[in-house]
């Protein structure tokens, strides 16, 4: 998505550590004329009408998920990440690795909002190892719905989360991938890259 690329350029950090700081349009203050341009992207990706819930994480993608599901006509759901696994059986949960706090957090859904009947369109803003997206696989997973696919802002395809998510045979979407990236030379685009 070029509008998104040219932002990245224009207005992300890189960070050591392979970290790319997006606050001034998406992590923090949040840019909702292009989120929306965003959300359209992933309706125009996704566009299979069966899709009727939006599955994402807590906290940054929330924002994205709601924007992206008044395209959708569908609500959304959002992972929680919390300190004390609940044990009464009503939850999904899973462990996740996080990729820019170095810890790991348990991640739980209610099982009253996944169901069997439930095709589902995952959202989220950065993919990384995958450790994020992996763990709202496996909830989905274990609910028993349908996944059908993965809508990610930025993928930093230098790193093997989006590999290894498609090689399970599920559908990845990135508005922009970048293949490199460090504070002197910026970003480096797959597209760029092959051209
Ligand atoms: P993964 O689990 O794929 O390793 O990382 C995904 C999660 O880590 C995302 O939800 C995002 O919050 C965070 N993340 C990973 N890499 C970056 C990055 O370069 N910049 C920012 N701002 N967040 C990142």
């Amino acid at each position: 998505m070029e509008l998104l690329k040219e932002r990245i350029r224009k207005d992300g950090v890189i960070k050591e550590g392979n970290v790319l700081k997006v606050d001034s349009f998406l992590n923090h203050q949040m840019d909702i004329a292009l989120i929306n341009e965003m959300g359209k992207e992933f309706r125009r990706l996704f566009p299979d009408e069966s899709i009727n819930k939006i599955l994402t994480i807590e906290a940054s993608g929330i924002g994205i998920a709601c924007i992206t599901a008044q395209y959708f006509g569908c609500p959304v759901v959002f992972a929680k990440k919390t300190q004390s696994i609940n044990i009464d059986g009503e939850v999904y949960s899973t462990q996740i690795k996080s990729f820019t706090h170095n810890r790991t957090y348990d991640v739980i859904v209610k099982k009253a909002f996944l169901s069997p009947q439930d095709n589902i369109l995952i959202i989220d803003d950065f993919l990384a190892n995958g450790c994020a997206l992996l763990g709202l696989i496996d909830i989905v997973k274990n609910a028993g719905a349908k996944i059908a696919g993965a809508g990610i802002v930025i993928e930093k395809g230098c790193q093997c989360g989006g590999e290894l998510v498609r090689s399970q045979g599920i559908r990845v979407e990135s508005l922009a991938i970048i293949d490199s990236m460090d504070p002197v030379s910026g970003c480096k685009f797959r597209d760029e890259v092959k051209a």
